[in-house]
């Protein structure tokens, strides 16, 4: 035995050194590990490497460099240098950048949709982005269930997004009636009323206009306010109506017929002379009615003190007012605006420059005041001419005593005595004759007023 063991001590001995080195060189090596294989897309990176052995954590002793850019998807390196002691080697990962965040779809509109009864949705949008992609709104797939739509989509790593929309079937909005035409119609007594018609849509059904029924009528041989009703129910029960007011009235004819009161009218103003016209008016208490071609502290002053202030005209210009109507009601806006913006209100009575009976318009386009006397009524104005001529814009404008004449000669109490005169800077003379006209025509008992819409109206005839 001895013998033997003898014989094979060396091997035994070689055996056993080989063992015991190997095991500790096993249990002493260092052993290397990268956990963060996968990169998120966007996110900071940092290699996760660790190297130790049985003893210790050895990873002080390596030294580790990446090229991993988060802001790329893609393969790339992560490269460790360890060195310690008698052992140093190099080790190269593969890192993958990697996008696993979800795709979001935004529902635009309501939550749950609303559907006409018997009719597909109509969507109301939605938008589809993605933290790698973009937007990726072209990529949602839209599925049309009974009750509900699913929207879902995709991006380009395959992560998926799913939401839904749920949708009634109703109709709870009411259709709308549209009235041709205006609101007021004005007609005179004797002329007939033509209904201007209507428009009936409804959001489910559509153009329902043959099923509006209307209700009330227009007597023309009577003065009076008449209202039309229009009504129209859709198919899931929803009604709506509208009324339109239709106002007979009387129309004087020039210089026959009147109320023998006497309006006194100031066109082209506001200007230097206003203050003087309006302490005169004030000092005689009397109301008068201002035809104005803009609007000023004076002309809130006429306003607060009772006067009316209708229009006239903001460029006062014939070669621009009378080529055409859409011109002219530019004009007419522009200059009711002013006054809308200093006294609040838009007044509905106006003259005509140069009056309804003017024949310079045509020289600016033939048959002009025929159409917009209609039109202006049309659009709920009144018009107002004259049947006093003061002559203050004319071979008088500088002589008081003839604008005194021209007045007082020719008022009556048999007519509505519209007086025409101006407010603008020359007119000295005007105001020169005011207070005597006003005094002598009290004296002859005549009353005085502001013109309102329930003036008769005085119209001239019309020439174009
Ligand atoms: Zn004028």
């Amino acid at each position: 035995m001895y013998v033997v063991v003898k014989k094979y001590r060396l091997l035994i001995f070689i055996i056993l050194v080989i063992v015991i080195l190997g095991t500790t060189i096993f249990l002493l090596f260092p052993r290397i590990k990268l956990t963060n294989k996968e990169a998120n897309y966007g996110s900071e990176y940092k290699p996760n490497i660790s190297v130790y052995n049985i003893i210790s954590n050895l990873s002080k002793y390596s030294k580790v460099t990446n090229n991993v850019d988060t802001n790329r998807l893609g393969n790339y390196n992560v490269n460790v240098k360890f060195k310690y002691l008698f052992i140093s080697f190099n080790r190269n990962y593969d890192v993958e950048v990697v996008d696993k965040v979800e795709p979001v779809i935004n529902i635009e509109g309501s939550e749950i949709g609303i559907a006409c009864p018997g009719k597909e949705y109509v969507e109301e949008g939605y938008i589809a982005s993605d933290d790698y992609d973009g937007d990726i709104t072209d990529k949602v797939k839209v599925e049309i269930g009974d009750d509900k739509i699913i929207y879902s989509v995709s991006d380009s790593s395959e992560n998926n997004y799913k939401t839904e929309r749920f949708i009634e079937y109703k109709d709870e909005t009411v259709p709308v009636i549209t009235l041709n035409g205006n609101d007021t119609i004005y007609v005179y007594i004797g002329n007939s009323y033509k209904e201007l018609g209507y428009v009936a849509l409804d959001n489910c059904d559509g153009d329902i206009t043959d099923k509006v029924e209307v209700i009330g009528g227009v007597d023309t041989s009577k003065v009076g306010t008449y209202k039309i009703t229009y009504t129209v129910t859709d198919n899931s029960g929803n009604s709506s109506s509208v009324e339109r007011t239709v106002i007979v009235r009387k129309k004087t004819v020039y210089n026959t017929y009147g109320d023998g009161i006497v309006y006194l009218t100031f066109d082209d103003g506001p200007s230097e002379r206003t203050r003087e016209i309006l302490n005169i008016l004030d000092d005689e208490g009397i109301k008068a009615t201002f035809f104005v071609c803009g609007a000023n502290e004076y002309t809130k002053r006429a306003y607060n003190s009772g006067h009316t202030i209708a229009l006239h005209s903001n460029t006062h210009e014939y070669s621009y007012i009378y080529v055409s109507g859409s011109n002219f009601f530019n004009d007419l806006a522009t200059i009711e605006n002013k006054v809308y913006n200093v006294i609040g209100i838009r007044p509905k009575i106006i003259r005509f420059p140069g009056g309804s009976s003017n024949t310079i318009s045509r020289h600016y386009s033939y048959g002009i005041m025929s159409y917009l006397t209609n039109e202006v009524e049309n659009r709920g104005y009144t018009y107002f001419d004259w049947n006093v001529d003061s002559n203050d814009a004319g071979s008088d404008v500088y002589n008081s005593d003839n604008i005194y004449a021209n007045v007082i000669n020719h008022l009556s109490h048999s007519k509505t005595n519209i007086v025409l005169m101006h407010d603008s800077g020359g007119h000295t003379a005007t105001v020169a004759a005011l207070r005597n006209i006003i005094k002598t025509a009290k004296g002859y008992g005549y009353s005085f007023k502001s013109i309102d819409e329930s003036t008769p109206v005085v119209h001239h005839g019309v020439n174009n």
